[in-house]
């Protein structure tokens, strides 16, 4: 016997949706990837979504990681080079992401 429990649809802060450069779909920022491009031009993997400067999303998933990696989508993005360790690093994020492997 399941308990109803009603389901709310509480008036709740509607967390922020961003674009995958991947495939194009939006997400809640969480889970979310952004690289960002600070004002002095390094990249970086920003986890908090506050560093300040120009941001690119990627969702998690590898496919979208592929595709970035291949065709320079988030360099485009960004207007700036991305360079391997950022692409290992996003590798990595969503590797970790990912429970269901063992
Ligand atoms: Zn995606």
């Amino acid at each position: 016997m399941a308990t109803t429990k009603k389901k709310q649809t509480l008036p709740k802060k509607k967390s922020p949706e961003r674009r995958c450069v991947g495939c194009q779909g939006t997400f809640e920022k969480r889970d979310l990837l952004r690289v960002v491009r600070s004002p002095e031009g390094a990249i970086s993997l920003d986890f908090t979504g506050k560093k300040s400067g120009r941001g690119a999303y990627l969702c998690k998933n590898e496919a979208c990681l592929k595709k970035a990696r291949k065709t320079g989508i988030i360099a485009r993005a960004l207007a700036c080079e991305i360079s391997p360790e950022i692409y290992d690093e996003l590798e990595k994020e969503i590797k970790l992401g990912a429970p269901d492997e063992e």
